[in-house]
């Protein structure tokens, strides 16, 4: 099936269809390769929850600046996690204020700084999918083999899959799925034949070039067409049907599941990772906030981008009010957000 075909047959007449792409990088490829331009006028693509800063509630961001300002602790962070705003305060905000916050590049950074520092502790904050997930693993077992005493782990990390059952649930009129690309790497393709099972909902596995998206959609949209509802695999030389197993494995050593909150969205069973009993002695007070419901009232409306209910040019905040240098919301400020994504590529 040659491009061209792809693309005539997706400018075409079709039935009105909603396709949610799951993960973030899939939303920065479909603006940067100008896709929604491309489709017919009923075709239409949202942007799903595949944004773990996004879904990171704000009694998270709360906990890392108690951290950040206790004598002693300094808090380590990936970049994208400085502006998003806790109830009070953002990271970046609270260090200004002299909290104790350092931006890491990966979370092995700390088993350096804890050995050089042996009167400071280091406390990683651990904020992902299933994708960086074991990487945190990883360091959890070269702190346990180092011996070293002062690192935490404060976690906010979430499973993509009960999100994803939680929105078949609840919304029935997506009609498919552009699985998420990374996470399918390590769940495998297969993961995803319950979801199509007991909703009857088509998901294809796509890589991240334009090409590989528009072939992925063109496969949903003749599977939709067709009332057919299977998992397509069209990224094989990256994912596994399998997924990888090493990686699942440190995932299943070092972590349990439990209730999670998801900013925007609420409460879904199961879709949290947290260290399990052997490990928890390194938990800096993570599993405490399972069940943190609180959520601040704003006019935000990143629940509902998140689950594909509103554009972000639907939010009367978007690009007034919310930019990426004040962004009112965790979905403004990470470069999976998607209204940060919306806000680069639709504003001159
Ligand atoms: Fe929230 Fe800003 Fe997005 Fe509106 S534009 S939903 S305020 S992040």
């Amino acid at each position: 099936m040659n491009l061209d075909h792809i693309l005539k047959e997706l400018a075409g007449d079709h039935q009105e269809l909603k396709i949610m792409e799951v993960c973030g990088t899939h939303t920065s490829s479909i603006f940067k390769n100008g896709i929604r331009s491309l489709l017919s006028p009923k075709i239409r693509l949202i942007s799903g929850p595949g944004c773990p800063v996004c879904v990171t509630p704000a009694s998270y961001i709360d906990k890392a600046i108690e951290w950040a300002m206790t004598p002693n602790y300094v808090l380590l962070t990936f970049g994208d996690m400085m502006k998003v705003p806790g109830s009070e305060k953002s990271l970046s905000e609270a260090k200004a204020d002299g909290a104790r916050v350092e931006i890491m590049y990966s979370p092995q950074e700390a088993l350096k700084k804890a050995a050089a520092n042996p009167e400071l502790t280091y406390v990683i904050a651990c904020v992902g999918f299933e994708t960086t997930i074991p990487s945190y693993a990883l360091v959890i077992e070269q702190t346990e083999r180092s011996g070293l005493t002062n690192i935490k782990f404060l976690t906010a990390l979430r499973r993509v899959m009960p999100a994803l059952d939680f929105i078949c649930a609840t919304d029935n009129e997506i009609s498919a799925f552009i699985a998420p690309g990374h996470v399918s790497t390590i769940l495998g393709s297969q993961a995803y034949a319950g979801l199509t099972e007991q909703y009857m909902k088509p998901f294809a596995v796509a890589g991240f070039e334009g090409e590989h998206i528009l072939i992925a959609i063109y496969d949903l949209v003749k599977q939709v067409e067709n009332h057919k509802h299977e998992v397509h695999n069209l990224y094989p030389s990256v994912v596994k049907p399998e997924g990888n197993a090493v990686a699942l494995a440190y995932i299943n050593n070092y972590f349990e599941s439990g209730q999670a909150f998801w900013r925007g969205i609420g409460v879904i069973e199961d879709s949290g990772l947290y260290l399990n009993q052997k490990y928890r002695k390194y938990d800096a007070g993570s599993a405490d906030l399972a069940g943190d419901t609180a959520q601040k009232t704003t006019n935000c409306r990143c629940g509902e981008v998140i689950l594909g209910k509103i554009n972000p040019d639907e939010c009367p905040m978007f690009g007034k009010v919310c930019t990426p240098a004040k962004a009112q919301g965790p979905c403004m400020v990470s470069s999976e957000g998607t209204c940060g994504i919306w806000f680069r590529f639709t504003r001159k």
